[in-house]
């Protein structure tokens, strides 16, 4: 018998929603699965608050314990620095000149999955997940798909090695990432993420809604409670 060589996955883990799921869809599909979080002085750190219970919660699903390894957390302080954008500075969330919100950080997917990259490098790891949406999104052009897959090439040539950036969501939208999550983990992973996860770009988790913690008026509240509502209303 030829032994198989495992398959080692890297998941873009911030807690919010739409990395969670994938984060649920790697442990489904893969043999190792690591995350990797990225600390860039977003406001809302609360978010990355979230990601240890969201963890600790999905290590417990059948067969998903044995398969998640270490998390590792990136500081980029320097990103949030340069940036002039309402997630790590005092800025109104609106939309902006250029039709994109405040809370567009420049090449910031870029720079996330190129520092995966780099270690998924050491770690072994040849396939880097993460949660970009061209589908019903805040029409950042790094979270495209054609942005992807030009990012991918550039990553496999610059580092000599074959890389897989996968991005499990990028056609579906809100509505079918919560349907995608019942498919993964049941209902017990669909209350996890609404109990656990974050989205909400104010930090705010003051105010429980049936989708979740936030605001309720921010892009990202609005985006997860259309999608929420469209989910239930597909289940009814
Ligand atoms: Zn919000």
């Amino acid at each position: 018998m030829v032994a198989t060589a495992k398959t080692k996955a890297l998941v873009l883990f911030s807690g919010g929603q739409d990395s969670t799921v994938c984060l649920a869809s790697a442990l489904a599909r893969y043999d190792e699965v690591e995350t990797v979080g990225f600390d860039y002085g977003q406001a809302h750190a609360v978010e990355l608050d979230c990601r240890e219970k969201l963890r600790d919660a999905l290590a417990r699903f059948p067969g998903w314990g044995a398969k998640l390894g270490p998390d590792h957390m990136i500081a980029l302080p320097e990103l949030g620095r340069i940036s002039e954008t309402a997630l790590t500075r005092d800025v109104e969330i609106e939309m902006g000149r250029n039709g994109l919100p405040t809370t567009f950080v420049p090449g910031r997917n870029l720079l996330f999955f190129t520092y995966a990259a780099a270690l998924g490098y050491r770690r072994g790891a040849s396939v880097l997940i993460g949660g970009m949406c061209e589908t019903d999104y805040s029409g950042y052009p790094d979270c495209r798909a054609d942005t992807i897959a030009a990012l991918e090439r550039a990553i496999c040539l610059g580092m000599d090695r074959d890389f897989t950036l996968e991005t499990p969501l990028m056609r579906i939208d809100k509505a079918a990432t919560w349907a995608l999550a019942h498919e993964l983990g049941g209902d017990a992973l669909v209350d996890l993420i609404i109990e656990d996860s974050h989205s909400c770009y104010r930090g705010d988790r003051s105010k429980r809604h049936d989708w979740g913690y936030g605001c309720g008026a921010c892009p990202a509240c609005e985006l997860r409670a259309r999608g929420y509502a469209a989910y239930l209303a597909g289940k009814a």
